[in-house]
Formats: C-alpha cells, structure tokens, sequence
C-alpha cells in the first residue's frame, strides 16, 4: 500500500528525507477505503464540524529551495529517489491510460501525461472523500502548498484548484521559498485566481518561534515571520483576497506577535 520511487524503494522502510515521511500509494481502492472509514467516522461525530486534510499529496519530488541546505541537496530536476509513485498498479494504469511505458523512459519529468495522471490521482481521492463527507452535512478543506501552479504542482504534485473542498488554507510559508512578505501577498492573488475567488482561501503564515535568534538560525524550519513583519504579511493576504489567515502553529507566537495580530485584525484596511 506504500507508495514506491522510482528506484523501487518503498516509503515505508525507505522513507524520503525523514523517517515520517511513509505516504501511501493513492492509486490504491484499500488506502482510499481507510481513509473514507476514517474520516465517515469522525464526520459521524455530532460535534465535529468538519474534515480538515493534511500531507495529502506526494512526497516533496523538489523541496522548497530554503531547505536544500539543511538536507544538502542541489534540487535542480526531480531526483528517482524522491519520485512517486512506481508502484505495479501506477506503471499499469498509467500504460493502459496513455500506451507509455513510464519505467523505459529516460527522463519521466520530461512526460507530461505522466505529471498529469499523478496530479489527478491525489484530485480523485480528495473528491471522492468530499462527497463522503458533504453527504454526511459536514465541511472539507485541506491544507495546500502554495500555488497552485507556480509550487504545489511541481513540489507535491497538488492540483488542488481542481479540488471540490469548502476552504483551502495554502501554507504560504515565506522563508521555505526565499520569499518576504510582499511573496505573501503574490502567491496569495495566484491562490484567490485559481478558485475564482469562488472558495476561501485562508492564508497560513509562518511565524518565528525565537525572533532574537532568527539571525543566528541555520534550521529553514525555526525561521518564519517577525512579528515586526507580520502586519504587512496579513495586509497583503488580505489586500490580495484572502478571506483571513491561518496559524498552522500558534505556539510558536510570541507575546510581540500576538500584539500585533491583535492590532491588525481589528483594524480597517
Ligand atoms: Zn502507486
């Protein structure tokens, strides 16, 4: 049930980059069965309002470029070793769909249609477990990368403007991407375009735990936003059509930016 790269490694005794990191094969009627058991269950749930989705997509083929450092990589192409999935039923399907044989193809990135048939994968098993749950009256969304056509396509293979959830909530995570507040506000208007400003979209922002540090901070994973820089990354999440934002951790606030997220929200812009 684990998804497989393209070295035939499987994720779940050769997990990439992290020992967490064991994603199951989407193409799999079983993992989609437990996860529509799962989640019928908690939607079931009279109090539980709705589903929210996380790391439903593949393994990052390209990390975001603050974190090539920390792991040593120069992620110029998708590396076999980072590329999913090549399980049988995958390369299978995949040949009957298109009449390519993906595994003698030299360079799989170079394939389109294979880009494609992965995307549409991760759409299917999202709408399928929308209807689930909208039958059962409760709300779906799901946290996203960025884009989705300038990053979570190409990292994570996440074409999530096709995706019938209530609410998307993209990590826009400025220093994963080199990218200061104003990055915010452009990937913001790319994200409110692409659901046709149709569905919220809530903007998560990345906050630094130890402003003091950050300068000192080689960990990607401990920088994140001062909270001198948080005004203008909530002015431009909304000035560029957000519906709010989203504190994907907010025990990483400090007392300086709870201030200021208290300032801001209250105030007219
Ligand atoms: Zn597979």
């Amino acid at each position: 049930m684990y998804a497989i790269n393209r070295n035939g490694e499987s994720a779940y005794d050769k997990p990439a980059y992290v020992s967490h990191y064991q994603f199951l094969c989407p193409n799999k009627e079983e993992v989609y069965d437990f996860l529509k058991n799962l989640y019928s269950s908690v939607a079931d749930v009279k109090e539980v309002d709705g589903i929210h989705l996380d790391y439903i997509r593949f393994p990052d083929v390209i990390l975001a470029k603050g974190l090539w450092e920390k792991y040593d990589l120069v992620m110029d192409k998708e590396y076999p070793q980072f590329d999913y999935c090549y399980c049988d039923k995958c390369v299978h399907d995949f040949k009957s769909l298109s009449g390519i044989d993906i595994k003698e193809v030299e360079d799989p990135s170079q394939v389109e249609e294979w880009k494609q048939f992965r995307y549409d994968l991760i759409t299917k098993t999202v709408n399928r477990l929308a209807d689930v749950v909208h039958g059962k009256n409760k709300v779906i969304n799901a946290a996203v990368f960025p884009g989705p056509n300038s990053i979570a396509k190409k990292l994570v293979r996440q074409e999530w403007d096709k995706w019938n959830l209530d609410a998307f909530f993209p990590m826009n995570y400025n220093d994963f991407y080199m990218g200061d507040t104003k990055w915010i506000g452009e990937l913001t208007k790319e994200e409110v375009t692409a659901v046709n400003g149709k569905k919220p979209v809530y903007s998560g922002l990345f906050i630094c735990p130890k402003p003091k540090n950050k300068a000192n901070e080689a960990d990607p994973e401990n920088h994140g936003l001062l909270p001198e820089e948080l005004e203008a990354a909530i002015i431009e999440s909304i000035q560029n059509g957000a519906t709010g934002i989203c504190l994907f951790t907010p025990n990483r606030m400090t007392d300086e930016h709870w201030e200021v997220l208290q300032k801001t929200i209250n105030a007219d812009f």
